[in-house]
């Protein structure tokens, strides 16, 4: 029998998914300090799979970021990077991660008994599909250790996909590896770099089918669980470890549907979440809609690692796709059509757009979606303010009315 916690079921695979981490960094931890193994840094929507494929261990900077949030350890850190002239209005990712790093500090070492520092990078790879704050975080770390640091520069606000895209990225992602090569001292192996591409692909559609499992009504899980148990598509995709975990994860939630186990008791709404999570707030939030019961259902964020374009047999181009598909890449007719869909897959009554202050790329109610999609298909919206990472952005009290406030029009409407 699964346990509860505060009313809750625990999701009993969770206990490997800290384990999965605890390696992730141990490892990480142990090649650094000796050398044994080389290390690379990657934004969390870059070229992973090549990395992998060229023997690297991969540090995900992103990750400690979202670590840098959820423990609030954040705030410690914003201000240093400000004072030495890192902007509060851009990435706070980037200012809380690189302050900790001033300041000769992680949560990591609070978490993982041992670990003193970040992994050091043997080499730093980017891709600007995200956004360009990634490139210069990842140039803080080039200048201090004197690393290479190499990337892609990508194509932003893409319509279709074209074949020129593709080509164009793929060559760039090509041209990383003679620098791969020269960091690890070993010549590109195209067996390894497949079965690292068969991998994630088997991680994405793994990870899909676990998201996939909240279009149930009631729905088994909710975003907020998703957000912890994407660790592992995150930091861990293109290894046997991730398939391993989703293929334990995804009969636990197959069994609740089939039981009619509900996330959120007696679920009355099903809400979309468009953006970053609050990392600081994760906790509130999610008791909010508990208590309200309403389920944030589906969100973008969860879903943007998944990469079911990825092809074995095509690595270089498959990777390009895959990363060019992205709904952070896409232009704003793509990504309405994109959320349209999800509302529908997923049955959802409503959707909240978060506007993070400090992320620009992940906020999609500055040009007006919410009223197009609200004239286009009669959803409800529902625009907050707040911030990843930066809790100074966020106001408890007034985005907890407004959120009440919506679930009770939602009351209204649907009565
Ligand atoms: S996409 Fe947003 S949160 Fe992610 S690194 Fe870029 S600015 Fe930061």
């Amino acid at each position: 029998m699964a346990e509860k916690k505060e009313g809750r079921i625990r999701i009993e695979a969770g206990k490997q998914m800290k384990k999965l981490m605890a390696d992730h960094f141990y490892e990480l931890d142990e090649a650094a300090r000796t050398g044994k193994r080389k290390v690379a840094w990657c934004t969390s929507v870059g070229p992973a799979e090549l990395l992998r494929g060229m023997g690297f261990l991969v540090y995900f900077p992103e990750n400690h970021g979202a670590v840098l949030g959820a423990t609030r350890a954040a705030m410690d850190y914003i201000p240093v990077a400000n004072a030495a002239g890192y902007s509060p209005e851009i990435c706070s990712y980037l200012t809380s991660d690189w302050g900790a790093f001033l300041k000769g500090e992680t949560p990591l070492s609070k978490i993982y008994k041992g670990i003193e520092s970040v992994p050091k990078a043997d080499v730093l790879v980017y891709n600007t599909n995200q956004c360009r704050d990634v490139k210069d975080w990842l140039a803080c770390y080039a200048r201090e250790w004197k690393v290479p640091l190499i990337g892609v520069e990508t194509y932003r606000g893409v319509g279709e996909v074209t074949g020129t895209h593709v080509e164009g990225i793929a060559y760039q992602i090509e041209e990383l590896v003679p620098t791969l090569e020269e960091v690890s001292g070993e010549k590109l192996d195209m067996d390894r770099l497949k079965e690292a591409v068969r991998l994630s692909r088997e991680c994405s559609e793994l990870w899909k089918k676990v998201l996939d499992t909240a279009q149930a009504v009631p729905a088994p899980i909710t975003f907020f669980d998703g957000t912890i148990h994407m660790g592992p598509a995150v930091v861990a995709r293109g290894t046997q470890e991730a398939v391993d975990y989703y293929n334990l994860l995804l009969p636990e939630l197959e069994k609740r549907v089939e039981g009619g186990v509900q996330a959120v008791p007696d679920e009355r709404y099903r809400l979309y979440w468009e953006g970053m999570p609050i990392w600081g707030k994760l906790r509130e939030f999610s008791t909010q809609f508990f208590e309200l019961k309403t389920n944030v259902v589906a969100s973008t964020y969860c879903n943007s690692w998944i990469f079911t374009a990825l092809d074995p047999d095509d690595p270089f181009r498959s990777m390009a796709r895959a990363y060019i598909e992205l709904f952070i890449v896409r232009d704003d007719r793509q990504k309405e059509k994109y959320i349209t869909k999800m509302m529908e897959d997923f049955k959802c009554d409503g959707i909240i757009f978060h506007d993070a202050k400090t992320c620009p790329n992940n906020s999609n109610s500055r040009y007006g979606m919410p009223q197009r999609l609200a004239a286009e298909t009669g959803m409800r919206t529902l625009t907050i303010d707040g911030d990843l990472n930066d809790m100074r952005c966020v106001s408890d009290e007034q985005v907890q009315t407004q959120i009440e406030a919506f679930v009770e029009q939602l009351a209204e409407v649907t009565a």
